[in-house]
């Protein structure tokens, strides 16, 4: 008998980026932007379509007003007036009516009349250095957004489905992962993307499997397929077989029966062989993760993105902001929590239209720079954060530092804030402040950015990223992203050398920190301070309990004598798999 190819399993291979396994069923995100087919139609079709439209039209109206409620009892009725700019785009009648000629006359679906109306706005706009039209572009394509998901019958916003799914997708953009109902996904497949993207990091820091480079799997899939994402081995696989599952449910158990024995000395102290005591915390973006940093084991939060918050939330007022620092703090305390101040830009682009497009955006107007270019913004979040102080110990560190003058500029306006707030008679804390070391000028000036700050927390991902002039979300220099090579290791030496003869502290944030293989390494670098997602910190600190400080010394001395990133990654593994075996798949512990 033949086998019938819609009942057979189909398996993609992508790269790993989060482990873990899941079995759900897909739900397709489209991209929003995808032309829509323009499709002819029958005269009679017309009324259909147009009924359509309005249906959209009526959706989208609803879903604006919905957020224009609950933006302005959130920030105040200002920051709400953008959606009756929204409500305006949607509601134009002399939009209406030129859709409604081309169906009519032309025959074509509805879709394609109103998104290539809407795109001929766009383009008349696109580019424009006026400030004032640029948002105008931004707001009709978030509206041409909303309605083509409608049109399509998809939801923008949570809840977007009512059952578990693993969420397939182009490319997943923070505000993509901030507006889904993160309690149904289980997993991501990915076709673009990288392990330092920040798909791959939210995924971490859910603890949800994760694939990226899934290539052509959007075309393939369809929401409501069944599929399987192995997030350890970076394999999707369509309708897997009686057989398969089995296979999976196998591993699992003995996956499941290893992360047991891990975290039951996750609240252990994480000290090496002859003493060395190695501080763990996790990196975190949202509210709803403190019960999980909580259960972790980790002993504060090193790195708290702040941009998801502001994301999910734009425009948010100084008492919002105060009152979700305050709760993490509280919930953490008397642990530190450290808040990296806006890191907007890069690929966490702002969708309000803070921001214009930008020809080169990782080199472009964000993190620091885009906070002390628009110090409202800037004021309104250090004074939440001095205010969040009041609850228990802060740590306050500004992204994407490339020199002394930003610090200095940076803190300057931080303390006018405290004085303020103190003015005004408003309980605030006394935050501890540090830089990111993530530019290599920052890492090449560590010495003299040290004398201005009380720690220094390396990003190894943008460091990474600039070191090696790679884009970490380029899928074809993928292969040359390379954070064991040796200038990338030469500046994390610089910088630990640095605030080591400052008497200051220097931990590791970036994605670095939470690759097992590479804990020799740093551990031998001198770092004493790392910050990892969550599902992490078990591991990390049975690594650090079984390695010995004088044998990572000796590593960095064979270290400095390479030139070639996998050599200098392979020594490194070599003394990880020695070390700890358990944390590395069979095969792996074989050959070494
Ligand atoms: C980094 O660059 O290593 C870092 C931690 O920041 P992000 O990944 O948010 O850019
Ligand atoms: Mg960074």
């Amino acid at each position: 008998m033949e086998q019938d190819p819609l009942q057979t399993e189909i398996t993609w291979q992508g790269i790993p980026v989060s482990g873990g396994i899941a079995h759900a069923v897909a739900h397709v995100l489209k991209d929003h932007f995808d032309e829509p087919e323009v499709e002819s139609i029958e005269p009679g079709d017309a009324d259909g379509e147009m009924g359509r439209l309005r249906a959209a039209l009526e959706a989208t109206r609803m879903e604006i007003e919905d957020l224009q409620v609950m933006v302005s009892r959130a920030e105040g009725s200002v920051e709400a007036d953008i959606f009756e700019t929204h409500l305006l785009i949607l509601q134009d009648a002399s939009m209406l009516a030129q859709v409604e000629k081309r169906v009519r006359k032309d025959l074509v679906c509805v879709d394609a009349a109103y998104y290539q109306l809407m795109l001929k706005h766009m383009d008349a706009l696109r580019g424009l250095a006026d400030s004032y039209l640029r948002e105008r572009f931004l707001d009709i394509k978030d509206v041409t957004q909303r309605v083509m998901r409608h049109l399509r019958g998809e939801l923008l916003d949570e809840p977007m489905f009512d059952h578990p799914v693993i969420l397939i997708a182009h490319d997943l953009t923070p505000s993509d992962t901030v507006q889904m109902d993160r309690t149904k996904v289980l997993g991501f497949g990915v076709e673009s993307g990288s392990t330092t993207s920040h798909t791959a990091i939210i995924a971490r820091s859910l603890a949800l499997p994760a694939v990226v480079r899934l290539h052509g799997i959007g075309d393939e899939l369809h929401s409501g397929d069944p599929v399987l994402l192995d997030g350890d081995e970076g394999k999707l696989i369509l309708r897997p077989s009686a057989e398969t599952l089995a296979r999976y449910a196998v591993r699992e158990q003995a996956a499941e029966q290893r992360e047991d024995a891990l975290h039951a000395l996750r609240h252990e102290p994480a000290q090496t062989v002859d003493g060395r005591l190695v501080r763990v915390g996790v990196n975190a973006e949202f509210l709803e993760e403190i019960p999980v940093i909580q259960d972790s084991g980790a002993e504060e939060v090193g790195l708290f993105r702040t941009e998801f918050l502001h994301l999910a939330s734009p425009g948010a007022s100084e008492d919002w902001l105060a009152d979700a620092y305050s709760q993490v703090v509280r919930a953490l305390s008397p642990s530190l929590v450290t808040f990296r101040t806006l890191d907007l830009g890069g690929d966490k682009v702002d969708e309000v239209g803070m921001q214009s497009p930008e020809p080169n955006p990782f080199l472009g107007w964000r993190g620091i720079r885009l906070s002390l270019g628009h110090t409202d913004l800037f004021k309104r979040q250090l004074r939440a954060l001095l205010r969040a102080a009041a609850h228990g110990r802060v740590g306050i560190m500004f992204p994407m530092v490339s020199g002394v003058d930003e610090v200095q500029e940076a803190r300057d306006i931080l303390h006018e804030c405290a004085a303020a707030l103190e003015a005004e008679g408003v309980p605030i804390g006394v935050p501890e402040i540090g830089a990111m070391v993530e530019v290599p000028s920052a890492a090449l000036c560590a010495a003299q950015i040290a004398k201005d700050v009380q720690f220094l927390s390396l990003g190894t991902n943008d460091l990474t990223q600039y070191t090696l002039a790679v884009d970490r979300l380029n899928d074809r220099v993928a292969g040359l992203y390379q954070p064991s090579h040796p200038a990338v290791v030469r500046l994390i030496q610089l910088t630990v050398n640095a605030g080591r003869d400052a008497g200051i502290r220097v931990g590791i944030c970036g994605e670095m920190a939470s690759d097992v293989g590479l804990t020799p390494l740093l551990i031998g670098l001198g770092l004493e301070e790392f910050s990892v997602a969550a599902a992490v910190v078990p591991r990390l600190k049975h690594a650090v309990r079984r390695l010995d400080t004088s044998v990572c010394e000796a590593l960095v001395a064979e270290v400095e004598k390479e030139s070639s990133p996998a050599r200098i990654a392979n020594l490194s593994r070599a003394v990880a798999v020695k070390c700890y075996p358990d944390l590395f798949e069979t095969g792996e512990r074989e050959r070494a």
